[in-house]
């Protein structure tokens, strides 16, 4: 069985930079894990540990039950895909994925039926003569995928397979890396900074930031229950809204407030009682895009249910249309929110800050494309008020 175990994994690299920190994660046999995050949070230097590439600096790494700490790389019985294919261009595709066996003594007939089998896996039966130059990015990555096949390895570590191929094909690849992972059963990791690449691909996503482990879980859970402000807006696409507002407790009602905006929270599930001591402060309420619809579409939609907005873009995407407009409440300021504007670039967070010091925010809803609503026209959005997110402006965790 291949499980894949971090205890308490460190790197700290020589000129002082700490990689990654503490990290705890139990990857079980079989199991499709994304390690996603934005550049420089350390997902590279947790998947060099486990191939051997990097030294690591405090804690354990195993594999199945033994510890591969020390174990040299070509002993873990790992095989590697990474962005840059590295297919030798003299060899034709039988031999680039041939190569590996060849190089280990395996008899010839053996290496034919290791080399058809992945080949059919892979849709490359065809290509099998044709020399890498003469090949679509795609099957490239495929013929890259094939070798890492082949060895039959106790687990594949894909760092970024898929960045250098355009979007169409991206999308095709993944779902095909997918199928073949599931095809296989081949414990995974694969890293990436694209979110949605960890959504679709991943049976667990482990989300990353500076080093440290945000939050694991899978792909459903992690977006239904960010638990950090960093998590709730790394995933998910339009990101989610995240502004500050007040708790108010209203005869016996507990409200969430801000500008002129009253959303009642009493068809909450569960119970209220994180949310309790936050009443008559600030919180961070975040609302998905997709947890907005327009009013005007259902009929019937409460005065406490709702948010009136003056549409600034509307942006027609397939089935839906993104609505863009402002709400007068500043976003939230933390950390975390500065985090990921950064990973937008500088103007992001110019923007962001500038938004703060004037007390508006940018929002997002996603509504049915039947909408009327048109751009400089009002709008009254229906607030899905079971789905909301509150979070500590503190501590950035999320509350209930
Ligand atoms: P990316 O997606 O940009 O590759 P990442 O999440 O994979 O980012 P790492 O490559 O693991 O991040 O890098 C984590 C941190 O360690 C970064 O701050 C990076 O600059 C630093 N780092 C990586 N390799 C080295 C090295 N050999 N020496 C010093 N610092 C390094």
């Amino acid at each position: 069985m291949a499980e894949i175990t971090f205890e308490g994994v460190s790197k700290v690299y020589d000129d002082g930079t700490e990689a990654v920190l503490d990290f705890d994660l139990q990857i079980p046999h079989g199991t499709f894990m994304v390690l996603v995050g934005p550049s420089g949070c350390g997902k590279t230097t947790a998947l060099r540990m486990v191939a051997g590439l990097e030294e690591i600096t405090a804690g354990t790494i195993r594999l199945g039950d033994r510890v591969i700490n020390d174990v040299q790389p070509k002993n873990r019985d790992l095989a590697m895909v990474f962005q840059n294919y590295a297919l030798y261009p003299h060899m034709s595709v039988y031999d680039n994925i041939a190569f590996g066996l060849r190089l280990r003594k395996i008899p010839g007939r053996e290496v034919r039926t290791q080399v058809e089998k992945a080949a059919a896996t892979l849709g490359l039966s065809d290509l099998l003569k044709k020399k890498p130059r003469h090949l679509s990015g795609g099957q490239r990555q495929r013929v890259a995928m094939g070798r890492a096949i082949v060895r039959d390895p106790k687990a594949f570590l894909m760092d970024e397979p898929l960045s250098n191929l355009d979007a169409k094909l991206r999308v095709q690849m993944r779902a095909e890396i997918a199928r073949i992972q599931r095809d296989l059963g081949v414990t995974t990791i694969y890293v990436t900074h694209d979110q949605t690449e960890a959504m679709t691909m991943g049976d667990q996503v482990a989300v990353m930031r500076d080093g440290l482990l945000q939050q694991v879980g899978t792909p459903q859970d992690v977006y239904a229950h960010p638990r950090n402000l960093f998590s709730a807006g790394f995933i998910g696409s339009p990101a989610m809204n995240l502004i500050e507002a007040r708790l108010v407790q209203r005869a016996g009602e507990l409200t969430v407030e801000f500008a002129d905006t009253r959303l009642r929270l009493d068809d909450r599930p569960g119970n209220h009682s994180q949310l309790a001591s936050f009443v008559g402060r600030s919180i961070v309420l975040g609302i998905r895009p997709e947890d907005m619809e327009d009013a005007a579409l259902i009929g019937e939609a409460p005065a406490d249910r709702r948010i009136g907005a003056r549409v600034d873009l509307c942006e027609v995407v397939g089935p839906e249309v993104y609505l863009h407009f402002t709400v007068d409440a500043p976003p939230a300021l933390t950390d975390d929110t500065r985090a990921l504007a950064a990973e937008t670039g500088d103007e992001a967070v110019e923007a962001l800050e500038h938004q703060a010091g004037g007390k508006h925010s940018a929002f997002v809803a996603r509504v049915n494309r039947r909408t009327a609503a048109r751009e400089g026209a009002n709008v009254e959005l229906l607030i899905d008020t079971a789905a909301l997110h509150f979070f500590d402006p503190q501590t950035g965790n999320a509350l209930s």
